[in-house]
């Protein structure tokens, strides 16, 4: 949970935190919780200071900070928030991807000025949407272009079609990553809807990152009219999952 992973569009993931709370759909058949409890732990919310300088010994990569919890939860203090930004920052060798389905809280630590330094460029930050209910997060993610240089999103598991992407406004993101729901609750995805996400990110030239279709299990490369669509921003060329 902590080092290497199978996550396609990252290299490492870091847990300085574990645990969560749904707060909406894409909650349901939540991957971190169901992982958690294979292995008999709690899904509470925990803080693990101990493992705050685990990536100063890893080679450079992409990081994905708290793939087994949201940083931005309720339940986490903005002072341990303070902890794992300044351990970032001090490790500018590394990319580093937070992804949070609470992006109001997110703003609000850095609207609140908790965190001291200028955000460090290698830190991008992300919303997590599924359906059309939740596309305010794109709205609420936009505020920190005030304070970082790069932001994202995460269209999955997606759970319905985001068409038409009025809700993108004008400040469109700087990555759209998208997915369907896999595992024995998945919902199934129409490639449909990804084909729209596509389109939209040509359209606005955003590099588009489909990584599987959904399913029971799925395998194989993923693909959307014969074609996989694994770019990345363009400073990571050759990294992310020999990205375009
Ligand atoms: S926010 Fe993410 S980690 Fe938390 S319950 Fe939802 S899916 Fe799981």
């Amino acid at each position: 949970m902590t080092g290497r992973t199978n996550i396609e569009w990252c290299d490492y993931s870091w847990n300085p935190v574990t645990g969560c709370s749904k707060v909406s759909e894409g909650c349901r058949n939540c991957y971190a919780e169901a992982l958690s409890h294979r292995f008999g732990r709690s899904f509470e919310v925990t803080l693990h200071p101990e493992r705050l300088t685990a990536t100063r010994k890893w080679k450079p990569g992409r990081i994905f900070v708290n793939s087994m919890s949201d940083l931005f939860h309720e339940n986490i203090p903005f002072e341990f928030i303070t902890e794992v930004m300044h351990e970032m920052d001090r490790n500018k060798q590394h990319t580093y991807l937070i992804l949070t389905k609470r992006p109001e809280r997110m703003v609000e630590y850095f609207g609140e000025a908790y965190y001291d330094c200028t955000l460090p460029s290698h830190v991008w930050f992300g919303a997590s949407i599924e359906n059309r209910r939740w596309t305010g997060r794109a709205a609420t993610l936009v505020w920190m272009r005030l304070f970082a240089a790069h932001i994202f999103l995460s269209l999955e598991p997606l759970l319905e079609s985001l068409a038409p992407f009025d809700w993108l406004c004008d400040n469109v993101p700087d990555w759209i990553i998208t997915g369907g729901e896999s595992g024995p609750h998945f919902r199934q995805a129409d490639a449909q809807w990804f084909k729209e996400i596509r389109d939209f990110c040509t359209a606005h030239d955003i590099p588009f990152f489909f990584k599987q279709p959904g399913g029971l299990r799925p395998g194989g490369r993923a693909l959307l009219d014969g074609q996989e669509w694994r770019q990345s921003p363009p400073a990571w060329k050759g990294f992310v999952g020999g990205s375009e």
